[in-house]
């Protein structure tokens, strides 16, 4: 619900999964959250309906990923080889594959908050599988590798339809078919969200406005 003034704390654009993640953390923190997508309902989700669902994140070790994958049994456990990934193995592979042109501040952000993000999803109910694409059998043992032993369940489907019917579930506004296309400066700051809805320019007034897209 918006406040008396009809003001938003915060206008999410987009609902990918950045955009449905920032939202619902937003509303977590008791803000007044409206998300606007360019696509149709039935189209929501963006890039992030398609995914395959794997997720990189620094799990450390085998204890890490038994703290995501509840339902694994000692059986199970037994049979998997799984390679350590620090929170430095996956800074080095930012920069490798960025060949070092990565925000340094903003990559170990990313990566010092991986793993609570990861566990953050979970207690949204996105659910988390093995993403055995990432290993193959040797010795009688499934041995991971690459450092994405994890994917959404449902694949990219799952993560969007468990994410959206939370992000509803709080009491998040979605609305379809507007297209944000210009931000409103007051004294500095962001005071609204200029979108088209209908063909027509639309102003809604916020204090806050993230980015859950490309700016196209
Ligand atoms: C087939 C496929 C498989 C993939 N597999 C994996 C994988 O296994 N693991 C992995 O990590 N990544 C994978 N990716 C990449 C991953 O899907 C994307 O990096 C991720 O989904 C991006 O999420 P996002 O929330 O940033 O953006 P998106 O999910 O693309 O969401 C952006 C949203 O913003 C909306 N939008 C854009 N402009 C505006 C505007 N002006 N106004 C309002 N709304 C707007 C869009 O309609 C969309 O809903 C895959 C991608 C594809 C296509």
């Amino acid at each position: 619900m918006r406040n008396s003034k009809n003001v938003f704390d915060l206008v999410v654009i987009g609902t990918g999964n950045a955009a449905l993640c920032a939202a619902i953390a937003a509303k977590e923190n008791g803000a007044n959250v409206l998300m606007v997508e360019k696509g149709t309902k039935h189209k929501r989700g963006g890039n992030s309906f398609f995914t395959d669902g794997a997720i990189r994140f620094a799990y450390n070790d085998m204890t890490g990923i038994q703290k995501i994958l509840t339902d694994l049994n000692k059986e199970e456990v037994q049979h998997i080889v799984m390679p350590i990934y620090t929170e430095d193995d996956y800074y080095a592979d930012i920069m490798r594959v960025t060949k070092n042109k990565s925000e340094p501040e903003l990559a170990r952000q990313l990566v010092s908050n991986s793993f609570e993000t990861i566990q953050w999803m979970k207690e949204q109910g996105v659910q988390f599988e093995l993403n055995e694409n990432q290993s193959f059998e040797k010795d009688g043992k499934l041995q991971f590798w690459g450092g994405l032993p994890i994917k959404t369940r449902r694949k990219g489907i799952g993560l969007i339809e468990t994410l959206i019917a939370r992000a509803e579930e709080m009491g998040v506004e979605i609305i379809y078919e507007t297209r944000a296309v210009k931000l409103k400066k007051a004294e500095g700051k962001i005071s609204g969200l200029i979108v088209i809805q209908n063909g027509a320019k639309k102003d809604y007034p916020c204090k806050n406005c993230c980015f859950g897209m490309w700016w196209i």
